[in-house]
């Protein structure tokens, strides 16, 4: 398989520590010497730079926060001056002031390089021909895709978002291989492709690289059997570089090259680091960053770190699937509980529907968690003792999955109640 950089991405785990460990230090002594904001908050941990000694003393080191880039920057945030800029982007918060984000000529660098790497560790190199269907301009997507491509040689379609039948044009008459864009204007282009008479299958696109919102396994099935275009899961922010990181040919995990990140797993209340293979939230330190420092920058996303070796050969970290946010988390008897594991583990079960429901109540001093399912019509049944073995299954399940008992009620299809936009899926009836 095509390596990018072989020195880097083959590089053993050992001597990875070690190369990482110096990035680290060096980093940690930038952020301190130059970003008054950072030294501010070191100062206030009592940790100085010289306390960096191994990789574990990163947890040393305070966190970061959305809040810190929206109010600080650039003055009191940024490492560079004004003179080392080269670009600004900016993403929209949802509380209405953008954050802005600005990048050195060396920044620029290392972002093409983590998605150069990552783009040809997918299989993609000099005879394709990306369309970039993210938008262009402030957000960082359309020109992420765009210098990573041309870097591996690649030729770019700089189509940006919108006017599909153009976009269906220019692939049919290109020969367009690989389209960048969301999951959902993804399906939307093979959609219109369907009424158009367009069968993408029989197309030149192969592959698409799929990121910048939520997406399913389930949505990545779909696009590949209905559409034939591979789906390649993708990682990034604009406040770190993003796009930069992509899965593998393997499908198997999103690899974050050690050299440029480190992504740690923590327990989003207590903020200590996760045990291996325990699911918590994502924080995020850039080791080469020079505009500005992400060093333990917490994502408020929930995933989970996989550690072993890719089949691939690189021994590279890979990120799992995103299946959640920090704040939609539930305590139930002191375990964290995540409503989308609970969606996952009642999905491996082929009788339940699309509806569910979590009541949680406190009988006494303790939670008690209900579990609200809705079956398929096919599924529902009067014989009590087969729904009785079901709600067994699924509760066991569900025991094995969330590490804490829940009660599981099965019910006909259509009996919950169905919410407008996002499902209102929780009912905390602990604090009434
Ligand atoms: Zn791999």
């Amino acid at each position: 398989m095509a390596c990018w950089n072989p020195n880097i991405e083959m590089m053993s785990k050992e001597d990875l520590d070690i190369l990482q460990l110096k990035l680290l230090k060096e980093l940690v002594d930038r952020a301190y010497d130059r970003s008054p904001l950072y030294r501010e908050r070191m100062d206030e941990k009592g940790v100085k730079p010289d306390d960096i000694m191994t990789l574990d003393d990163l947890s040393k080191l305070p966190f970061m926060s959305k809040k810190d880039l929206r109010d600080y920057q650039p003055e009191r945030l940024f490492m560079a001056g004004k003179r080392d800029i080269i670009r600004y982007h900016a993403s929209s918060g949802t509380t209405g002031k953008p954050t802005i984000v600005g990048y050195t000529k060396k920044d620029i660098e290392t972002w093409s390089e983590s998605l150069a790497r990552a783009l040809t560790s997918a299989g993609l190199g000099a005879d394709d021909i990306v369309q970039v269907a993210n938008t262009y301009g402030l957000f960082t997507g359309g020109l992420g895709f765009h210098y990573a491509a041309e870097k591996i040689g690649a030729a770019v379609v700089p189509a940006s978002t919108g006017n599909t039948d153009r976009q269906l044009q220019m692939i049919n008459d290109l020969g367009v291989t690989v389209m960048a864009a969301t999951p959902s204007y993804m399906i939307y282009v093979g959609e219109v492709a369907e009424k158009m008479g367009i069968d993408l299958r029989k197309s030149t696109l192969k592959t698409g690289l799929l990121g910048g919102e939520p997406w399913s396994d389930k949505m990545r099935e779909r696009i590949q059997s209905q559409f034939g275009v591979r789906g390649i899961n993708c990682f990034g922010a604009s406040e770190l570089y993003g796009p930069s990181w992509t899965e593998c040919d393997e499908q198997c995990g999103i690899h974050i090259w050690r050299d440029i990140a480190i992504f740690e797993i923590i327990d989003p209340k207590t903020g200590d680091k996760a045990s291996p293979g325990e699911r918590g939230e994502l924080v995020i330190t850039m080791l080469q960053k020079e505009a500005f420092p992400i060093i333990r920058y917490r994502m408020g996303d929930i995933t989970v770190m996989d550690e072993e070796k890719c089949a691939c050969g690189r021994s590279h970290p890979r990120m799992m699937r995103i299946s959640g946010r920090v704040d939609d988390m539930l305590i139930i008897r002191g375990i964290n509980v995540f409503p989308s594991q609970v969606e996952h583990c009642l999905h491996t079960n082929p009788e339940v529907g699309n509806e569910f429901q979590i009541v949680v109540d406190r009988k006494g001093a303790l939670d008690d968690m209900l579990v609200k399912v809705e079956l398929k019509p096919e599924a529902f049944t009067d014989n009590i003792l087969e729904l009785n073995a079901l709600r067994e299954r699924i509760t066991s399940r569900l025991k094995n999955s969330l590490n804490v008992g829940a009660k599981v009620e099965l019910v006909p299809t259509g009996s919950l109640p169905r919410f407008e936009g996002k499902a209102r899926r929780v009912m905390d009836r602990r604090d009434i």
